[in-house]
């Protein structure tokens, strides 16, 4: 099948070099020229597991390549594929100007029959204005569907290529035939719906799945005052299939470019026809809160933070990926900042991301977990980067001013700080040393 893809950013790489690895022809397009000449020179300007390589091996046998020019990306396809962001307005909403940009531009490209699909994540009723945009605009045949992205970061590939489900919400048969031959090779987990359920879904999984991390979180703050383990409680939680253990994992909240977002948006799209969604707000509530709790127990540590020397290790919102969207790094290093503190900061992928974002005078940026706790205060882990819970602790001790470990993600095991004097303070767990 020959497929465009729009938008090349997380979303639309991913998938484009997905479709292309199941045997079909794919360009994918951007309106960011320098993103587009990067592609054709062999650079994936995201970092992924696997990307690079399935996209080299697809373009050398000729099933992907890279554009800026949607109308000749267009001529061929039998199916075109809208992933452009739809980044959070002010007042939480989703901006939909990006997707409706590219749907006039689809209008004005259309040269015949095509299949017109909605990935990006949108509020429920935006397929049928894209249909109406279309329409308006050419009286070439095309039928439009919504096939939600449910794909995480840092296993992009993984996911995409091993889905659990694929949604497609489509009410035209010829459409929903389409679509079929395309995603079968993916999955047998098809799952057909209208268009507006399936644009539901999306918001749907995402905002349960925030909900998972928020009511971990709040269970974690009572064990810190009960003396219970979250790490146990989730445990014992999680081994019951009605409840799962997946984002059961005690920490400082959910970032990145989707839960904040879209959480944020279905609290508006519900606010819209008179819904007030207390369960999902107080979710989002508990999630700002809970990553304060690293100021908290520095504070609790240090007492006056002026003129502290505070490492941060980890700076991506997860690890595995390079983005900084949303990441609960920024609002704590913004915090230290604002309390006089000195941030050391290190990530293994994310600094060039983070310090376009954040480059303020007084944050230092190191080049290792070891560098960044030299004659430090203290030391905040921030993301669960598997080299951070393979670092011997006993050197990081040894150039450290006062040996003290907040672990914001519990990633740090009781055998890397035995034989160290860490005052160590995990998330929801009894502190040791
Ligand atoms: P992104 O910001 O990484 O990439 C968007 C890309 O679209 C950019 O490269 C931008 O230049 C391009 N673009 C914007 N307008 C364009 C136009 N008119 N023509 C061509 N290209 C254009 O976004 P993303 O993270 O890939 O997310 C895309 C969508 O998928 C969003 O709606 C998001 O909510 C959803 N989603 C994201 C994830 C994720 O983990 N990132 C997962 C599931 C769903």
């Amino acid at each position: 099948m020959n497929v465009t893809v729009i938008g090349t950013g997380y979303v639309g790489l991913v998938s484009g070099v997905c479709y292309a690895e199941k045997g079909n022809h794919v360009i994918c397009v951007d309106k960011d020229v320098s993103k587009i000449e990067r592609l054709r020179s062999g650079e994936i300007p995201i970092y992924e597991p696997g990307l690079k390589e399935l996209a080299d091996s697809n373009t050398a046998a000729g099933r992907l390549s890279f554009t800026d020019d949607l109308t000749e990306a267009m001529v061929a396809a039998d199916v075109v594929i809208i992933a452009v962001g739809t980044p959070p307005l002010p007042n939480g909403e989703a901006d939909m100007r990006f997707v409706e940009l590219v749907a006039r531009e689809i209008g004005y490209a259309l040269n015949g029959y095509k299949v017109v699909v909605v990935k990006s994540t949108v509020p429920v009723g935006t397929n049928e204005r894209v249909r109406g945009i279309v329409a308006a605009i050419s009286d070439y045949p095309f039928d439009i569907a919504s096939v939600p992205e449910f794909l995480r970061e840092g296993s992009a590939v993984k996911d995409t290529l091993n889905p659990d489900r694929i949604v497609i919400g489509s009410e035209s048969t010829r459409a929903a035939e389409v679509l079929t031959r395309l995603h079968q090779p993916f999955t047998d987990q098809l799952i057909m719906t209208d268009i507006r359920s399936a644009e539901m879904i999306k918001y749907a999984s995402n905002a349960f799945l925030a909900t998972k991390i928020s009511f971990i979180n709040e269970i974690a703050n009572i064990c810190e005052k009960v003396g219970a383990d979250v790490t146990e409680v989730a445990h014992g939680m999680g081994l019951d299939r009605r409840i799962g253990s997946s984002f059961l994992r005690a920490g400082i909240g959910y970032g990145g470019s989707c839960f904040p977002k879209d959480t944020k948006a279905l609290i508006q799209i519900a606010g819209n026809v008179e819904y007030d969604f207390k369960l999902l707000k107080s979710v989002v509530e508990v999630n700002q809160h809970q990553r304060y709790g690293v100021i908290d127990k520095l504070k609790r540590a240090l007492g006056s933070m002026h003129g502290r020397r505070v490492a941060i290790w980890g700076l991506a919102f997860k690890p595995e990926t390079d983005d900084v969207r949303e990441a609960p790094a920024i609002e704590i290093i913004e915090s230290l900042l604002a309390l006089g503190a000195i941030p050391r900061v290190t990530d293994p992928i994310a600094v060039e991301n983070f310090r376009s974002l954040l480059n303020h005078p007084s944050i230092e940026w190191c080049d290792s977990a070891l560098d960044a706790a030299k004659q430090c205060d203290a030391v905040c882990l921030l993301t669960e980067w598997e080299d951070y819970a393979k670092l011997d602790l006993k050197e990081v001790e040894r150039v450290m001013a006062s040996p003290i470990l907040i672990d914001g993600r519990n990633a740090i095991s009781k055998e890397q700080l035995e034989g160290t004097l860490f005052a160590y303070y995990p998330v929801g767990r009894p502190m040791m040393n």
